[in-house]
């Protein structure tokens, strides 16, 4: 008998190797996952209900009374969607543009102006395969991937055998950590591959880089051993098949992507080297890619119901929109922003009328006036997401449900508009 394998959406890696038993529709053994993959493959421990004004309801009264909300916004906002199908997300769009919304995700306070360049071609990047079968040199920079990415070292960068890496970690790759702090990716890099820099130094450090990659001595106003960003050059400049794993610490230390620019300039015409976002939620550069093509824009805009046309813009990020109070509604799919927003921007978000799609109950549900549970992206559902590298993967439905798939919930509330 064929093994059948499926895709852990527990994080953008999205390994596609898992097996999985079951019992009566439920998740009870998986094997092949990391630790963040089985608690996510097993399903939500506090799953949510379907509700209007806090009481339980039928899912007809739920879209019924979510329809209603979004109709008599003036301003709505549709944020989330990174721990959504390609299918939920291009129905989302679809709904902003019908009904003149606000549209965002977490990517525009994380890995977005990363992705945008990715997607302008401004940056060099590869496939999770490629860093696999060619890496020699990988940079994890502001990034830890032995906790927000538990098997992206032992599937992709470090630890296997690749074509072209035959004899793996121990001769044939070097793994280099760039962080403020010694986390457990520093340690398996080894202490002399680590470089520890101040708070906000990202920016310095590359221009550092980029004198040592032009041979000429660098400089840094904090202290640092010229002599090892010296050696570290050196190893740059050798590389058959770099990468810079950009993890979040690096995103959130640059003001804008200029010194990330000269850095990556320098070390192409020095050697090879590609940029890989350390995408966190499943399908965030799913969103990212559909709204692209949608608009020509990853986040942060706003339809006109009219025209379709759409205006974007920092403006326009849930941030700001929430900040200076223009959004009266708010649609949230797959996200806990009152959990992950400054207290004094969630604080005016539990104010305004809340919907509340996910297949488990958050903070964010507590405050909603309409919450309706949907089936588990990857689980009890199936479609397709985005993994951080761009490659598109097929995610196969495990178990059924009585739960509609968030798809199927959107498209409901759009034609009850
Ligand atoms: S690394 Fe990510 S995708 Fe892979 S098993 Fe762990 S949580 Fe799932």
């Amino acid at each position: 008998m064929s093994r059948k394998y499926y895709v852990c959406t527990g994080c953008a890696l999205l390994c596609d190797d898992i097996e999985v038993e079951t019992d009566n529709d439920v998740v009870t053994t998986v094997h092949a996952a990391c630790r963040k993959g089985v608690a996510r493959m097993k399903g939500c421990s506090n799953p949510m209900e379907c509700t209007v004004g806090g009481e339980k309801a039928d899912i007809d009264s739920a879209i019924s009374m979510a329809a209603t909300i979004l109709r008599d916004a003036k301003n709505p906002l549709i944020f989330g969607h990174g721990n959504s199908s390609s299918e939920a997300q291009k129905k989302s769009i679809g709904l902003a543009k019908k009904i003149g919304a606000y549209i965002d995700d977490t990517s525009s306070f994380c890995q977005g102006p990363i992705i945008e360049a990715i997607l302008q071609d401004k940056l060099k990047t590869c496939t999770l395969d490629d860093i696999r079968h060619k890496a020699d040199v990988i940079i994890f920079w502001g990034a830890d991937p032995s906790n927000s990415h538990p098997r992206h070292l032992s599937r992709y960068s470090y630890f296997p055998r690749g074509q072209e890496r035959q004899r793996g970690w121990e001769e044939d790759r070097t793994a280099i950590t760039i962080d403020i702090r010694r986390s457990e990716t520093a340690d398996i890099c080894g202490d002399t591959r680590f470089y520890q820099i101040p708070m906000g130094g990202d920016a310095e450090f590359m221009e550092a880089l980029v004198s040592a990659l032009s041979n000429k001595v660098p400089k840094t106003s904090f202290d640092f051993d010229k002599k090892r960003i010296l050696e570290l050059g050196n190893v740059l400049k050798k590389a058959k098949f770099g990468v810079i794993c950009v993890g979040l610490g690096l995103v959130y230390s640059l003001e804008q992507l200029e010194p990330l620019f000269t850095l990556m300039n320098k070390l192409n015409e020095v050697s090879s080297f590609h940029l890989m976002p350390m995408v966190g939620q499943y399908n965030m550069r799913g969103f990212n890619q559909n709204l692209f093509v949608e608009t020509g824009y990853i986040n942060r805009l706003k339809f006109n119901a009219e025209t379709g046309e759409t205006e974007h813009g920092n403006n326009y990020s849930v941030v700001e929109v929430l900040r200076d109070m223009s959004v009266d509604a708010a649609l949230i799919i797959g996200s806990d922003p009152l959990s992950s927003l400054p207290l004094s921007i969630a604080r005016y978000l539990a104010e305004i009328p809340l919907i509340t799609i996910d297949p488990c109950n958050n903070l964010t549900a507590t405050r909603s006036t309409v919450t309706i549970p949907c089936a588990l992206g990857g689980v009890e559902s199936g479609g397709t997401a985005v993994r951080m590298d761009g490659v598109e993967i097929e995610l196969k439905k495990i178990i059924e449900t009585n739960n509609p798939s968030d798809e199927e919930i959107l498209t409901r509330i759009t034609e009850a508009m």
